[in-house]
């Protein structure tokens, strides 16, 4: 399993083929997607239609919302996750540097979007996106499959001794007597299949937003208010 960058977008296409989904992450080339404008000019030019769109306010806390019906540009206030089993209702997060985990469920058919920072991760919102799919739709770990999308890397993720102290020493690498690198991806993989999710149906995505400049914004990097989009949708 492999992540592409194709028409401006970063896709996972065995996952989206196998499963009978649309899944990606837009690059910097389709500009800022928290503006309507910019989304509008992505629906039109990829052909996806995204009036249904759900998408969070994203507060860096544990809260994830089901998706059960269709309301137009519907954004939902104090989560950043959502969960659906419905067709053509697409599920954004927005991310500069943050970590995008998408869950797929094939045997149930249901989809998961998490945005994980190191905030929501320490506060264990892989743990609630995951129970949620179990209490809502049945799914079973062991079926499921899950992507991670393009997130700063420990290449460029520098933290102090406060946040450090929220993971796992081993997901960390010390650089100077108050510096670590933490390797988000790490901590993710790891508790996935401490939660039951199989090896081999994780997909890593290895771009680093920072780094790669040319195809991502970063918060980081920038301390801009721009930000990619990922969107999961059941077709
Ligand atoms: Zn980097």
């Amino acid at each position: 399993m492999a992540w592409k960058i194709k028409d401006g977008l970063i896709c996972e296409e065995e996952i989206s083929t196998k499963h009978n989904l649309r899944l990606f992450v837009t690059t910097r080339n389709f500009g800022n997607m928290r503006e309507l404008e910019q989304r509008n000019i992505l629906a039109k030019t990829i052909n996806l239609d995204i009036k249904n769109l759900v998408y969070g306010e994203q507060v860096h806390n544990n809260e994830v919302f089901v998706v059960r019906d269709e309301k137009e540009d519907n954004y939902i206030k104090g989560i950043d996750g959502l969960v659906t089993n419905r067709r053509f209702i697409p599920l954004a997060i927005f991310t500069a540097d943050c970590l995008p985990l998408f869950i797929i469920d094939p045997v149930n058919r249901a989809v998961g979007l998490l945005h994980c920072g190191w905030k929501g991760l320490s506060l264990n919102i892989i743990d609630k996106g995951l129970l949620m799919m179990k209490e809502c739709y049945n799914s079973k770990m062991g079926n499921c499959c899950v992507g991670i999308g393009p997130h700063i890397r420990p290449c460029c993720f520098t933290v102090g001794k406060e946040v450090m102290d929220k993971f796992n020493g081993k997901d960390g690498e010390k650089k100077t007597s108050s510096s670590w690198s933490l390797d988000l991806g790490k901590v993710v993989k790891r508790e996935l299949i401490e939660l039951g999710i199989k090896k081999e149906n994780i997909s890593i995505c290895n771009m680093c937003t920072v780094h790669q400049q040319e195809h991502f914004f970063s918060y980081r990097r920038d301390k801009e208010k721009n930000r990619m989009m990922s969107l999961i949708m059941l077709k």
